[in-house]
């Protein structure tokens, strides 16, 4: 089954499940059967989501989940641009292939496409990673590339949620360019 016995480095789909009435949606229910392969590349996803709030859902595959944050500038590929991105709950495998609307008064109700979607890469261990506060990664993405990190803001208890998403300094970088105003196109559908 799906039941994994990580340590807590993932919250699995509990929380995903919990917020939401499957009847009402059309997100997928987490209850599929996509898996992450042995040896496959990890996935990454990027959700634009017209919600009450217009933000940016950055996911990256781990242990058989996407592990999610809220961005609600979206991503800039500008180094000296950090983005808050606010850590939700993890969300299911199949849910980086959905676009659709969410009715309203559903939880999250609007309209989510895939902004971008690739692979990842992390440079160490993305378990430590995430109890450390600090991913270092690389996408390989339509719209994204290169070097990226999400650092936990250090903040009272309770809001451990607040991380930054930035751009690493390298050949991807770009200054003056806003990409989410310049490529708002879905990477799916176009
Ligand atoms: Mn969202």
């Amino acid at each position: 089954g799906n039941v994994r016995a990580d340590g807590g480095r993932t919250m699995g789909l509990r929380e995903y499940v919990r917020k939401r009435d499957f009847t009402l949606t059309p997100e997928p229910s987490g209850l599929g059967k996509k898996k992450s392969r042995a040896g496959s590349k990890l996935s990454y996803v990027i959700q634009k989501h017209a919600a009450s709030r217009l933000h940016y859902d950055f996911r990256l595959e781990l242990d058989g989940v996407l592990l999610s944050w809220a961005v609600p500038k979206g991503p800039s590929l500008d180094p000296s641009d950090k983005r808050l991105a606010v850590h939700v709950e993890d969300h299911p495998l199949d849910y980086g292939g959905f676009e659709g609307t969410i009715p309203q008064g559903q939880y999250g109700g609007g309209s989510v496409i895939v902004w971008d979607r690739g692979t990842w890469e992390p440079e160490k261990d993305p378990r430590e990673g995430m109890r450390r506060g600090k991913l270092e990664f690389t996408l390989h993405g339509k719209k994204l590339q290169g070097s990226w990190a999400l650092v936990r803001l250090h903040g009272k208890p309770g809001d451990e949620k607040n991380w930054l998403l930035f751009k690493r300094t390298d050949e991807y970088a770009r200054v003056g360019y806003d990409i989410t105003e310049e490529r708002p196109e879905s990477a799916k559908t176009g």
